[in-house]
C-alpha cells in the first residue's frame, strides 16, 4: 500500500466517474458543439450566478487568460507574495499579459483591503497602475488557509472605487467553501471572474472552468485559442466534472478532518518544530533544525509514504479523495513510531 499525500492531484478517476465519462454524449467543442462541455459550463455559471463559462485544460491556462482578460500591457496586478500566479505560473503574468505583480506581505498568503489600498500605485504618468486585484481562496503556499468572506468584501469595495478588476483562484474553493460553509452565489457575487479546479479536490483527471459575465469574458474563447487551449470532443472529461460535482465535494470534510488529526500527531512529535494551522486539507509542518529534510523524507519514503519539501525544513501533506481509511490508520501509526 502506497500512501500518497505529495498532493490532491494524484487522484484517478473512481469506478463511477469512468462510467459517467464512458457514457458522455460528445462533439467538437471547437465548433461549441459539445454537450456536455455545454452543459457543464452552463451549470458551473449558473452555480456562481453568472454569465458564462468556460472549460480549460488547466487552472494555470483559466488564471492567465482571467489575467489577460483583466490587464493591459504596463499594468499591475495586486496579490499576495504566496500567490499561485506569481510562484508557480512560470512568470505568466510577465509572458502573457506583460503586466507585472505588486506582492502584498499577507498572512498566509492573504491579505487585508487596507493593504490593498496601500497597494495602489499614485496616478503620476510615471507609475504603473493597478487594473486587477487577486486573490487565492484556499490558499495553497499559504497551508489551505481559508479566507474572512467579510475580508473579501471589504476588499471587492476598494477594487470598485478603483475600477480595478477582482479575480479569484478557486483551485480549492471547494474546500473553502465545506471548511465554512459558504456558497457558490456568495462568491460569484463579489468577484468578476473566478476559476475553479476539477481536478484537485473533486477528483478528475483534467480541467478547470472559467466563470463570468458576458462582458469580461468576450474574449475568453479567442484568448483560450491563442493559449492553445482549444480541445475537440472533451465532454468525456466534462462528464467526470459534472460527476464530480454531483458526488464529490461534500465529501471535502472527510479530507479536512483527516487532516487535522495527521496535524495532531505531528504536533507531539519532537522532530518536529511547528504544524501550521489547519483548516482543510493541507498540512505544513516544519522540522526541528537538527533534522535533515531529505533523511526525513527517505525514512517516510521505505515506509511507502510519499510527502514533498517545500523548501527551509518545511515539509507538506495534502489529504484527497484516494487517500483511504486505511492509509489513514496507517499513516498516524508510523508517524507515531517516528
Ligand atoms: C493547482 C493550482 C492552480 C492550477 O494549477 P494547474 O496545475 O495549472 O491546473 C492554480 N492555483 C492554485 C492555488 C493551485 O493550487
Amino acid at each position: 500500500m502506497i500512501i500518497d499525500l505529495r498532493s490532491d492531484t494524484v487522484t484517478k478517476p473512481s469506478k463511477g466517474m469512468l462510467d459517467a465519462m464512458q457514457s458522455a454524449h460528445v462533439g467538437d467543442d471547437v465548433f461549441r458543439e459539445d454537450p456536455t462541455v455545454n452543459q457543464l459550463e452552463e451549470r458551473l455559471a449558473k452555480m456562481f450566478g453568472k454569465q458564462k463559462a468556460l472549460f480549460f485544460p488547466s487552472g494555470s491556462m483559466a488564471n492567465q487568460v482571467a489575467i489577460k482578460l483583466h490587464t493591459n500591457p504596463g499594468e499591475q496586478v495586486i496579490c499576495d507574495k504566496y500567490a499561485h500566479i506569481y510562484n508557480y505560473e512560470v512568470g505568466g503574468v510577465a509572458f502573457h499579459s506583460g503586466a507585472s505583480c505588486k506582492l502584498i506581505d499577507g498572512d498566509r498568503g492573504m491579505f487585508t483591503a487596507e493593504q490593498v489600498k496601500a497597494s495602489i500605485n499614485p496616478t503620476d504618468y510615471y507609475y504603473s497602475q493597478a487594473s486587477l486585484v487577486e486573490v487565492e481562496n484556499t490558499t495553497n503556499k499559504g497551508g489551505g488557509a481559508c479566507w474572512d468572506f467579510q475580508e473579501i468584501e471589504n476588499i471587492n469595495k476598494i477594487c470598485k472605487t478603483n475600477t480595478l478588476g477582482f479575480h479569484l483562484d478557486g483551485a480549492r474553493l471547494w474546500n473553502a467553501l465545506v471548511a465554512k460553509n459558504e456558497t457558490t452565489l456568495q462568491y460569484g457575487g463579489v468577484f468578476d471572474t473566478i476559476s475553479v479546479c476539477l481536478s484537485k479536490g473533486l477528483g478528475c483527471p483534467v480541467g478547470s472552468v472559467l466563470i463570468g459575465d458576458e462582458e469580461i469574458m468576450k474574449k475568453s474563447l479567442s484568448l483560450r485559442k491563442l493559449f492553445g487551449g482549444n480541445m475537440r470532443q472533451v465532454g468525456y472529461l466534462a462528464a467526470a466534472g459534472l460527476y464530480a460535482l454531483d458526488h464529490n465535494i461534500e465529501r471535502l470534510a472527510e479530507d479536512h478532518k483527516r487532516a487535522k488529526e495527521i496535524g495532531e500527531v505531528l504536533t507531539k512529535l519532537s522532530t518536529i518544530k511547528k504544524v501550521e494551522p489547519i483548516e482543510t486539507n493541507i498540512v505544513i509542518f516544519e522540522l526541528n533544525d537538527d533534522v535533515d529534510e531529505a533523511q526525513f523524507l527517505s525514512k517516510l519514503k521505505e515506509k511507502n509514504i510519499h510527502i514533498i519539501g517545500m523548501g527551509s525544513n518545511k515539509l507538506r501533506m495534502v489529504t484527497h479523495l484516494d487517500y483511504t481509511e486505511q492509509m489513514h490508520e496507517k499513516l498516524l501509526g508510523e508517524l507515531k513510531s517516528i
